[in-house]
């Protein structure tokens, strides 16, 4: 019945804007030049230098924007307004109020400051490691004046951050806010060695988005999908991407009707999409808008998975963000493609042409791949979860173990770099001006890609490949900055103490540079990631793989991490210990409910339709032997065979779904969170396993008329 209703779902528009783009882009948004035109001079200034000092903002300044937004809401249709936050769970949280007020007997439309600069989301308890009690409930949220406000769907949404009565983050904003600060600083006094005039660095960051699309009839006849995002069971398909046919293919009309529909939402939004494709996997598309900074890039792409997901109801599809929906095929990512710029317009990743730029290129290169090496299973375990899971480190996928890929051209330079640690010392600074007066014009070769490396240079910018798809990156991004902004402290200061002891500016830079090259090296990998030669010399090398998620999560208790994140600021040992617990406790949650989910699909479906082909298979064997006698013992021999597996599956699924419920109840009942993630990914994991091979299997044999969900080749192919 799904799959006759999803054959019925034929490619149509529903957002068809007849002017041209420029004409309706970002006329959502309500951006610092328009809300000029909705408040005085002086508030207008207010937020000016909230945006740029993060100066707070007074309370009437605040009820005068806060009318000025509503104005402009109001005008555009909206009835109702929302803070909308990033908490600790990888989504956006929202509660809608409406505009409207009634006094006596008159209605009205009432925003006020104290709306706009803080909201208490009541009653809602997200999670929050033990930062907020429940019976305090306490937690407010707050306008965030660097991320404008906009609409959607007849909403005004705030975007805002999200933080416990004694001012320490429950969400990923404010830390990333402040790994920018942390990253802004340090890069400044690293980029000041080359130009005086650097006042700021800020991060840009180009988020690529991978996705799936199900039929929705289909999407709806599968609990596991609507339940968990993924398949926890399920055959692969004859056909899946060994053809390699869908990378680049044409894109089906009904994808493509869905594609220009959020696209022009994501236009009215300000988001400025600017590729669309297929991907590897069957029904796996990828949409990129252009880099921008780092705080709107993740703003934007948070906007986009919602507005995806809406524009996908009007399509009858729905959207898979998950980064593993199906076993065998690939898993989806959001590469975040991340760089670093002066305000003076730079960007101190991209080659020069002239030594000394190419000078500070080197250096800030070595410190962003020193960080990285320094914290790669931080990095690692910072975007670890129950599904990447599935896709880093699992069955057909790569280990999760971080390298640096930095292309033909630029691992041969640092070879050459490297190579200075032979000299004899009073040599070193006489080869030091000769590199350093020798770097030709550095030409990456932007096509020289390496699509098995977690953690790739681009040419002028690095590219987080290991992300996962369902994730909101700020949680990658703020631990990346924050790494960096550490080695590039420890780079000035390196510098600044080869000059107080007499070197040359030039030279004391690239010793650091050859140092921090040096310390390095072991991140440095240019082969394949994906082959075991790698497995095991990433070992040899001290590399830390990540195993097991919950094991991983550990690294937030390592002395090094407490001292990074404390050290910059970013977060303090409350918040770290808040995120540590945050994480296992989801960890444990996605898992039960998936454990939950493949026992119930088993025993409500699975069984009872191998019962009744069993049952099927019986009759027919008595109506042979009616007709034929004993001669049926050799006539029904593939029957005999069939019965006989499909008797044994059933027996296994039953022992295993009870063995699964038993690890369950055994590992809730541990009190340590987690102690409990890391029994339920051993234990409770190995059982769903177990349950999902004779599923499969029974899958195969139970004639495809009877069989109760829809199958990978009916998901995933439109
Ligand atoms: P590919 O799939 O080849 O990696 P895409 O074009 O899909 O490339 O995506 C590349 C992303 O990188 C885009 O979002 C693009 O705007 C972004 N990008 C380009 N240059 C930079 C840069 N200097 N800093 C950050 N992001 C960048
Ligand atoms: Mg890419």
């Amino acid at each position: 019945m799904a799959l006759r209703e999803a054959s019925n779902h034929k490619p149509e528009r529903f957002f068809v804007e007849n002017r041209p783009i420029s004409k309706f882009f970002g006329q959502n948004v309500l951006d610092l030049e328009k809300l000029r035109g909705y408040v005085s001079q002086q508030a207008y200034e207010a937020v000016l230098s909230a945006v740029k000092f993060g100066a707070q903002l007074d309370r009437s300044v605040a009820n005068e924007i806060a009318s000025g937004m509503k104005a402009w809401a109001i005008e555009m249709g909206a009835t109702h307004y929302t803070h909308l936050f990033q908490p600790l769970t990888d989504s956006t949280a929202e509660k809608h109020e409406a505009f409207v007020t009634v006094k006596e007997g008159k209605a009205f439309e009432k925003f006020n400051g104290s709306a706009l600069v803080q909201q208490e989301p009541d009653a809602s308890s997200f999670p929050n490691g033990g930062l907020r009690n429940t019976f305090e409930a306490r937690g407010y949220s707050a306008w965030d004046p660097s991320s404008p406000v906009f609409i959607l769907d007849g909403t005004l949404c705030i975007p805002s951050v999200f933080v416990s009565y004694t001012g320490e983050a429950l969400d990923t904003k404010v830390p990333n806010l402040k790994s920018m600060q942390a990253l802004s600083d340090a890069a400044t006094a690293v980029a000041k060695l080359f130009d005086e005039n650097v006042k700021s660095v800020r991060v840009n960051l180009g988020i690529e988005q991978e996705y799936f699309l199900v039929d929705e009839a289909l999407f709806n006849a599968r609990p596991d999908l609507v339940l968990c995002n993924r398949t926890v069971i399920g055959h692969t398909s004859a056909k899946d991407q060994q053809l390699e046919d869908h990378y680049f293919g044409a894109i089906p009309l009904k994808v493509s009707a869905f594609m220009k529909d959020f696209e022009t939402e994501a236009y009215k939004l300000g988001i400025q999409l600017q590729t669309r494709h297929n991907e590897v996997a069957p029904n796996q598309f990828e949409c990129a808008p252009v880099f921008c900074d780092a705080i709107t890039a993740i703003d934007q792409n948070m906007m986009l998975m919602i507005l995806m997901q809406k524009v996908a109801e009007k399509h009858h599809l729905k959207v898979l963000f998950h980064e593993k929906p199906f076993d065998g095929v690939n898993g989806s990512g959001k590469h975040c493609n991340w760089s670093i710029c002066t305000d003076t317009g730079v960007n101190l990743l991209s080659p020069g042409k002239t030594p000394t730029k190419n000078l500070q290129f080197l250096s800030f290169f070595s410190a962003v791949v020193n960080a990285v090496y320094q914290h790669h299973y931080l990095l690692m375990a910072g975007i670890s979860n129950l599904s990447n899971s599935y896709r880093l480190g699992g069955h057909e996928a790569p280990p999760a173990v971080m390298s640096v890929f930095a292309g033909s051209t630029l691992s041969n330079i640092f070879k050459a770099i490297e190579n200075m640690q032979d000299l004899p010392v009073e040599e070193a600074g006489l080869e030091s001006i000769k590199i350093v007066n020798s770097i030709p014009e550095i030409f990456p070769d932007n096509t020289d890609r390496n699509r098995t490396s977690p953690f790739a240079f681009t040419g002028n910018r690095f590219e987080f490949r290991a992300v996962g798809s369902s994730i909101n990156v700020a949680s990658a991004i703020y631990i990346l900055n924050t790494a960096v902004a550490e080695s590039l402290v420890k780079f000035r200061a390196d510098v600044d103490a080869l000059i107080a002891k007499g070197e040359e500016k030039s030279v004391a830079i690239m010793e650091t540079v050859h140092k921090f090259t040096h310390e390095s090296r072991d991140i440095m990998f240019e082969g394949n990631g994906y082959s075991r030669e790698w497995q095991e010399e990433s070992k040899k090398r001290g590399l830390r793989a990540v195993e097991n998620v919950p094991d991983s999560y550990e690294v937030y208790h390592e002395d090094k991490t407490v001292k990074l994140f404390t050290g910059t600021g970013v977060l303090n040992k409350n918040e770290i210990e808040a995120r540590y617990e945050v994480l296992n406790e989801t960890y444990v949650k996605k898992l039960q409910i998936e454990a939950r989910v493949i026992g119930d699909i088993c025993l409500n479906h699975v069984l009872p339709a191998a019962v009744k082909y069993q049952n099927i298979l019986i009759e027919n064997v008595k109506g042979v032997k009616e007709i034929f006698g004993e001669e049926y013992k050799e006539l029904c021999h593939s029957e005999f065979s069939t019965l006989k597996k499909i008797s044994s599956y059933i027996n296994d699924i039953t022992r295993d779904v009870e063995a699964l419920v038993e690890a369950r109840k055994k590992a809730n009942r541990i009190p340590d969170i987690a102690e409990r993630a890391k029994v339920y990914s051993r234990s409770v994991k190995s059982y769903m396993d177990k349950v999902r091979y004779s599923a499969d299997h029974l899958e195969m044999l139970v004639d495809d008329e009877m069989w109760p969900l829809p199958k990978y080749r009916e998901l995933l192919f439109f």
